[in-house]
């Protein structure tokens, strides 16, 4: 699990932007844009925010020229037609396609303990799991000494709503992406190094073929 973190750890590697519509819905709910009013209900009640709202936004994002040379999408696309806008702005900009899609699996249980042990970092958004990942400080952000804080959407009642939501709305995508041959399995029960170690083997399988 945690496909936040992994993302965060193998954009940095490769030195290629993490799209995170999580993160950008997030940031927008703080600053009270009107894509952050839009958003701000959905996202604290654990259900999806429109499909034309992020499908907007990353379209803006990947056809930008930070998005040139590769990127790492992390929580899009979660719906089917979100998809299939995926695959038609590809066609239309004649832009390559995704290289692979990882689904990080994990138990039920293993995802409520997980975030529910979540924190991050309210200024530089930095994630810390208090068991597995703990600040050296508690409550204090390791890289720049902000204020850890639980997300709105890691409470137990909300994460049996974002699991409820994954399974309706989300699953379906790993019969689309198989069929597509695109579809790559981790075992996301271990450790963030062991994870993090699959999906290297992964995305190097692939270099050298
Ligand atoms: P995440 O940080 O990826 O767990 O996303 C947090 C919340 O943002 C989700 O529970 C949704 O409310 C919203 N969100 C993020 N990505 C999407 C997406 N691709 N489609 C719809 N809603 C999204």
């Amino acid at each position: 699990m945690g496909k936040g973190t992994q993302a965060q750890r193998l954009a940095a590697q490769e030195k290629i932007p993490q799209v995170s519509t999580g993160e950008i819905l997030r940031k927008s709910v703080e600053r009270g844009t009107p894509l952050g009013l839009r958003a701000k209900g959905y996202m604290d009640s654990g259900t999806l925010v429109p499909d034309e709202v992020v499908i907007g936004l990353v379209r803006e994002k990947l056809t930008g020229p930070e998005c040139a040379r590769g990127y790492i999408l992390d929580g899009f696309p979660r719906t089917v037609a979100q998809a299939e806008a995926l695959d038609r702005m590809f066609k239309e900009t004649g832009t390559p396609g995704l290289d692979h899609v990882v689904s990080f699996e994990v138990s039920p249980d293993e995802i409520i303990r997980r975030l529910s042990g979540r924190r991050s970092c309210s200024t530089c958004q930095t994630v810390y799991h208090i068991e597995h990942d703990p600040p050296k400080r508690e409550g204090v952000c390791d890289k720049c000494g902000g204020t850890l804080v639980q997300r709105a959407d890691d409470k137990p009642e909300t994460v049996l709503a974002r699991l409820k939501v994954f399974d309706q709305q989300t699953r379906p995508l790993v019969e689309y992406y198989q069929k597509q041959g695109l579809l790559r399995r981790v075992e996301a029960t271990g450790s963030i190094d062991q994870v993090y170690k699959q999906l290297l083997a992964i995305v190097h399988a692939t270099r050298v073929a």
